[in-house]
């Protein structure tokens, strides 16, 4: 069974109706569907049922992640500003009757035949889920919502001032890759004194975050909170002890390619020794800068997925039309880029704030990547299928930004193969960062007694053995180990950033891949994005006919072709 859906056509994003769930009434509404479900007394009643469910479902969701958007372009605009709080505040509830209606799905006496149909994953899925809630924990999780929101403010409302102009922390980001050493020093130091006049905050809301999580895992009977964030990933087929043979692989393999291509750039650079401020900064000619105005450039992507396929040229012409694109920076708008989608109108949703760097184009392959996946499995009727757990969604994301390579001279012109250089030499020297950020929540969540400082100690020594080239000239806070208070995915979204590693590697087989036979390539990646969510990682891996990341051997050899590449570029002339 496959969805439906009514909304007229050439309905556009302005024209998408956001109203208020009553939670009242969608608890009866929900309730009702509920008790025929449970009460059903054939296979046939109960999907009749299941229907009604998935409506309520959609809704709700649908106003959620409408709100989501229209909160975070305007975080000024006290109306969805209140929506926002009400959401944080219900959407508990919500998991709540969700998480009943995963208990009746479980103990369905036609479970076999609902399998047969929706597939088994579902309810893997929902094994995992209830083990995430009880109504014990309501007010717990409306509590860290609220702080997540806490923290999410203070960065929105960032205002940086230097050399007499006022900046938010994504207008910011151009100056700190400024072509003049000191400005780039100049202008990091003046973001970091800002998380510096502001780490006492941001330290407590991340405190009582660690604290009532780790009070959640006990109340749910878990010992600490890392078996509930891996549970809340839904993460069905690894554990801790699998994710933590993958970070030795980084540390083994990656570590010491990255420490090379930091000293590359380094002689590029013509400096005696890298800084903080020089690592993103990548040429002594200036890191590549896309070409246009932001129109141009979203026409230019217009052109690329149109020559890269049907199914991603309709995709990209729906996202124009249907105006489900926000790119540009303004005051207000929340930093950083997602992707998020609007199921009840079949709208995925891209998000950024373009700020002339060639970032803006990794959101218009990487966000776009995601769109292009939940676009492609829009069909499925329930909503876990829509989108795959996140280990597997970024492999969607980061695969794409290579599958569009061959587009790039769109978009860098006569710098093509410097900015391929980058992307790629960037991919490799992320993934000891990725792993050392969730190598830190392992450790915090292992020890929720420790205190602020404590906690600041761990990640410097971290970044002793995932960043042994780092060196924050002598700037006090980082010293003090408070790089981490910036990563937004330690405080909002507890164990997902070790996803973006996992799924680098996975997006490195399709770069491999891609350059050899791109048919085949494309072939596993388009297979990959229609399957959605319906499987768990290492099968959606194996449907892919990608190694999986766990495996020993994976990391050095998908790596190998990666650093041929790196080494037969001379950089010298970028
Ligand atoms: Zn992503």
């Amino acid at each position: 069974m496959n969805r439906t859906t009514s909304y007229p056509p050439n309905t556009t994003f302005d024209d998408f109706l956001y109203s208020r769930p009553n939670m009242t009434e969608v608890s009866q509404e929900f309730e009702k569907h509920l008790s025929k479900f449970e009460n059903a007394k054939d296979a046939v009643k109960q999907q009749e049922a299941l229907a009604g469910i998935v409506a309520v479902r959609e809704e709700f969701g649908s106003m959620f992640n409408l709100c989501y958007v229209r909160h975070t372009s305007n975080t000024a605009d006290p109306f969805y500003e209140a929506e926002n709080q009400y959401f944080d505040e219900q959407s508990p509830s919500f998991e709540a009757l969700n998480n009943r209606f995963f208990y009746a799905l479980l103990s369905s006496p036609f479970r076999n035949v609902l399998a047969e149909k929706y597939g088994n994953h579902l309810f893997t899925l929902a094994e995992v889920s209830i083990k995430t809630f009880q109504p014990s924990i309501l007010e717990d999780l409306k509590l860290e919502n609220a702080l997540s929101t806490e923290y999410t403010k203070i960065k929105a409302r960032a205002k940086v001032d230097f050399e007499g102009k006022s900046y938010n922390l994504s207008s910011l980001l151009p100056i700190e890759l400024s072509d003049d050493r000191t400005t780039r020093k100049n202008a990091t130091t003046a973001k970091w004194g800002f998380y510096a006049a502001n780490a006492e905050a941001i330290e407590n809301i991340f405190d009582q975050m660690v604290k009532l999580r780790h009070g959640i895992a006990q109340k749910l009977g878990f010992r600490n909170f890392t078996e509930v964030g891996y549970a809340r990933m839904h993460r069905s087929d690894y554990t801790p002890v699998m994710v933590a043979n993958f970070r030795r692989q980084v540390r083994e393999h990656i570590v010491p390619i990255a420490s090379r291509l930091y000293e590359r750039q380094r002689k590029r650079l013509g400096i005696n020794a890298m800084k903080h401020y020089d690592e993103d900064y990548k040429f002594a000619s200036g890191n590549p800068k896309p070409i246009g105005s932001p129109e141009q450039i979203v026409a230019n992507a217009a052109k690329m997925y149109h020559e890269l396929s049907p199914d991603t040229d309709a995709f990209f012409t729906r996202m124009q039309s249907a105006k489900l694109m926000d790119l540009v920076n303004r005051d207000g708008k929340a930093t950083g880029g997602y992707c998020t989608y609007i199921s009840k109108y079949d709208a995925p949703y891209i998000f950024s704030n373009f700020n002339g760097t060639s970032g803006d184009i990794d959101v218009l392959t990487h966000e776009a990547g995601h769109a292009f996946q939940v676009w492609s499995s829009r069909d499925f009727l329930f909503e876990e299928y829509h989108w795959p757990t996140a280990d597997a969604a970024e492999i969607h994301s980061m695969s794409m930004e290579f599958f569009t390579w061959p587009w790039m001279q769109l978009f860098f012109g006569p710098q093509t193969d410097k900015y391929h250089f980058m992307h790629l030499a960037g991919a490799i020297q992320f993934l000891p960062y990725g792993v050392a950020v969730d190598e830190f929540q392992h450790i915090v969540y292992e020890k929720p007694d420790m205190t602020p400082a404590e906690r600041n100690t761990v990640w410097r020594e971290l970044e002793k053995i995932y960043l042994p080239h780092r060196d924050y000239d002598g700037i006090e806070h980082l010293d003090r180990g408070r790089f981490w208070h910036k990563q937004s995915h330690i405080f909002n979204s507890p164990f997902y950033y070790i996803d973006y590693a996992l799924a680098q590697i996975c997006a490195f087989q399709f770069w491999v891949k891609d350059r050899s036979d791109h048919d085949s390539a494309w072939a596993d990646y388009l297979r990959l994005c229609r399957a959605g969510g319906s499987l768990s990682f290492l099968n959606l891996v194996k449907l892919a006919n990608l190694k999986s990341p766990f495996d020993d051997g994976c990391v050095k050899s998908v790596v190998g072709e990666i650093q041929d590449y790196l080494n037969s570029v001379d950089d010298s002339k970028f």
